[in-house]
């Protein structure tokens, strides 16, 4: 490898793996100049130099020992100034091996645990589970890519790795990859690296599907973001399947190039959201049967209404109940649902008071607290109150009566009116459903 090129994979190498900041402020104000063996390394002052020395200097050596198969002696310079800096310690270099390539290529990485059988659906994401049951059924051909996004633990893995696993079921020669997507930065530095390239290209565009799960994270990792976009095409035009999870929606991922933000909504975008009460329990109830200790309606309600952040920490909450109630040879009561998961509720019930969900809905709306209790019925109070008395249900512990008593002495039917309105209206109209919710994230942090 020509010298010069050295430099440009170490800085190449850099950008990819390090946070932008970090690669900007340290790396970038580097220059570096070969002469043999002797690499010259000119830093703009001695603190970053010594930040250089201890921290990225071993993954240099690395680098040069691989690409230009020397073992480097560094000398140091700031300005035109030579310097000299105590002796780097130099790990041995590691074998470089591409985590997708020839020697692995069979292996999927599906995990047969995460399948449609087990996935519950409910509202909260009804759209993206059909969407990826379209996919699954008739890859290549309708939605392509599919896009799912949504928060964390809101089940996007189970989902595609779903996908996966029906399409291998279906067809056992389909080649397949699921990869996350800091394992795909991974392949692509060392595909770099090895000058494997054409290895890495080959793999990636033979196959028939690919799941990438987590795309957020190739923002600011511009030489990742161009291979990547080389793949989507080349799956695209010959109809093979990509599924692409993310936290947010195409347009609002930083730091990702426009032509590929553009090409991810070309397809399908669908998004998961929390789920709703319900939805929390049915997963609970499943969960529940899964594991083979099946709890009563009343525990998952009880499990669900205090833990409302996401699926993953629903499941903990699960966990940490069948644990206590195994290692107190108790039986599952809500007594002991309750006793198991003390410290998460003292930590919680402090936060969503009724009053607080009035406060803040209020504000939302621009309304006062009093309007809202008032008997007012206006569209523009009475709608905001429905919202208000809906979000109560979900978020607090009280029954009807009460949520309808601190609503103004309502009647508990009402209240039930009101939750079964706001439920309905939620899945035709958009802003409403948006309001509820950034209302319902807001209370809940
Ligand atoms: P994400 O990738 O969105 O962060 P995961 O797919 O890892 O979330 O889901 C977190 C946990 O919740 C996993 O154990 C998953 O199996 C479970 N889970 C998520 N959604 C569902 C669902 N709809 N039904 C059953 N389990 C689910
Ligand atoms: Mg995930």
């Amino acid at each position: 490898m020509p010298e010069a090129t050295l430099w440009e994979s170490c800085l190449l190498h850099f950008e990819e793996t390090l946070p932008a900041q970090q690669f900007n402020s340290w790396i970038k104000p580097l220059t570096c100049e070969i002469q043999g063996e002797i690499i010259t390394l000119t830093a703009p002052n001695t603190f970053i130099l010594k930040v250089i020395q201890e921290r990225f200097l071993t993954e240099i050596t690395k680098l040069s020992k691989k690409l230009l198969k020397i073992t480097p002696h560094f000398q140091f310079k700031i300005g035109k100034e030579v310097v000299t800096l105590s002796s780097p310690k130099i790990e041995p270099v590691e074998n470089i091996q591409l985590s997708n390539t020839k020697e692995n290529k069979n292996h999927s990485k599906l995990n047969g645990s995460l399948a449609f059988e087990n996935f519950v659906t409910g509202k909260a994401n009804q759209l993206a589970h059909a969407a990826a049951m379209q996919v699954a059924n008739f890859p290549g051909t309708i939605y392509n890519p599919l896009f799912i996004y949504g928060g964390v633990g809101l089940g996007k893995t189970h989902l595609i790795q779903s996908i996966g696993n029906l399409i291998k079921t279906e067809n056992p020669q389909a080649k397949i990859c699921y990869v996350h997507a800091t394992n795909y930065i991974s392949d692509v530095v060392r595909a770099f690296q090895t000058k494997k390239f054409d290895e890495f290209k080959q793999y990636y565009n033979s196959l028939d599907l690919l799941l990438i799960d987590d795309i957020q994270f190739i923002a600011d990792k511009p030489g990742t973001q161009q291979e990547f976009f080389y793949t989507l095409n080349s799956l695209i035009d010959h109809n093979k399947q990509i599924v692409i999870t993310c936290d947010t929606f195409p347009k609002e991922i930083a730091g990702i190039e426009a032509r590929l933000t553009s090409r991810f909504s070309c397809g399908l975008t669908v998004a998961i959201e929390p789920p709703g009460l319900e939805m929390r329990v049915a997963i609970l109830l499943q969960k529940a049967n899964t594991l083979n200790h099946p709890i009563k309606e009343e525990v998952a309600f009880f499990i669900a209404k205090h833990v409302r952040s996401n699926i993953r920490e629903l499941e903990g909450a699960l966990n940490r109940i069948l644990a206590y109630a195994k290692f107190h040879k108790e039986n599952i009561t809500v007594e002991s649902a309750k006793e198991a998961l003390k410290d998460l509720l003292s930590a919680q019930n402090k936060q969503v008071s009724i009053e607080n969900i009035q406060k803040t809905v209020a504000e939302f709306y621009r309304l006062k607290v009093v309007e809202l209790l008032s008997k007012k019925r206006t569209r523009s109070i009475a709608r905001p109150r429905q919202i208000a008395m809906c979000l109560a249900r979900e978020l607090t512990q009280l029954s009807l009566p009460d949520i309808g008593n601190a609503f103004g002495g309502r009647d508990h039917s009402t209240v039930l009116h009101a939750c079964k309105t706001i439920e309905d209206l939620r899945n035709t109209d958009q802003v409403l459903n948006s309001d509820f919710n950034i209302l319902n994230q807001t209370l809940r942090n």
